[in-house]
């Protein structure tokens, strides 16, 4: 009786969740980029704790002696204008941003890589945050509607990197209970995302690479960071479910997006 008991005081784990960080790529407003990117990575709650500590290990060999001061964000480190990016040589700061998606590619099977690209001429008079937000909580519920049915019942919480508060990501997670429902995806879903500041999260740091990767590789062409990640997009049966492309100028895109859809 007594160690039933005590089985039952670890229930806490039947509470555990999936939790989908996200951050955003690329600017809505800004003329001269064409993409806007929001992606992540969908982990288990135990999973928080190791990324955590790669990322720390890390940080510790590039400011030894503060290594909690060093935050990974990808568009600082490759543009080498503020310390501890600014000593380091173009391959130095590339290898740092490589460094920080292999802690992904190294983690276990369950950490899964989400993104949605939008190509924003494609849109005309649309947000393409609102786009990219709906579109990839439809493929988280999606996800844990998978993982459901295969017996695994957590729920799961969108986690938004604060900095993305001047967006309208904000204004839709204040107001995620209705448009979730408008969309179809509240049933496996917290009701209510969460803000996180980046500083003090190390798995949104790691969502910032992973939507920075998918960025370079619609916005630049450069698929250095992408090709490091693209087997850790969700996918079943084949086809890549984590991964979208949203554009509607090129119905012969080569993309892994738009090669899985098509093949389906
Ligand atoms: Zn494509």
């Amino acid at each position: 009786m007594q160690s039933a008991g005590r089985k039952s005081a670890w229930l806490p784990f039947s509470c555990a969740m999936h939790l989908l960080y996200l951050d955003d790529a690329g600017s809505a407003a800004n003329p001269n980029e064409e993409y806007l990117v929001l992606g992540g990575v969908s982990v288990f709650e135990s999973q928080v704790h190791w990324i955590t500590q790669q990322l720390d290990d890390l940080a510790a060999g590039i400011q030894p002696n503060d290594p909690h001061a060093v935050e990974f964000h990808a568009s600082e480190i490759f543009s080498r204008r503020d310390i501890p990016w600014r000593g380091m040589s173009r391959d130095e700061a590339q290898g740092v941003i490589k460094a920080v998606l292999d802690v992904l590619s190294h983690s276990y099977q369950s950490a899964r890589a989400f993104a949605c690209a939008v190509h924003k001429r494609s849109f005309p008079g649309q947000d393409p945050m609102e786009l990219a937000f709906e579109d990839l909580c439809s493929r988280f519920n999606l996800y844990l509607r998978r993982l459901h049915a295969q017996g695994d019942r957590q729920r799961g919480l969108i986690i938004l990197d604060e900095s993305t508060h001047e967006t309208t990501l904000q204004k839709m997670a204040r107001d995620f209970r209705t448009l979730g429902t408008q969309w179809g995806v509240i049933r496996y879903l917290a009701d209510t995302p969460l803000f996180v500041d980046s500083r003090a999260s190390r798995v949104i740091q790691l969502a910032d690479h992973i939507a920075y990767a998918v960025f370079r590789r619609y916005n630049a062409h450069d698929a250095q960071y992408f090709d490091l990640i693209a087997s850790k997009f969700d996918s079943a049966d084949g086809i890549i479910h984590g991964l979208a492309h949203k554009q509607t100028v090129d119905p012969n895109c080569m993309c892994i997006a738009c090669l899985t859809r098509r093949g389906s």
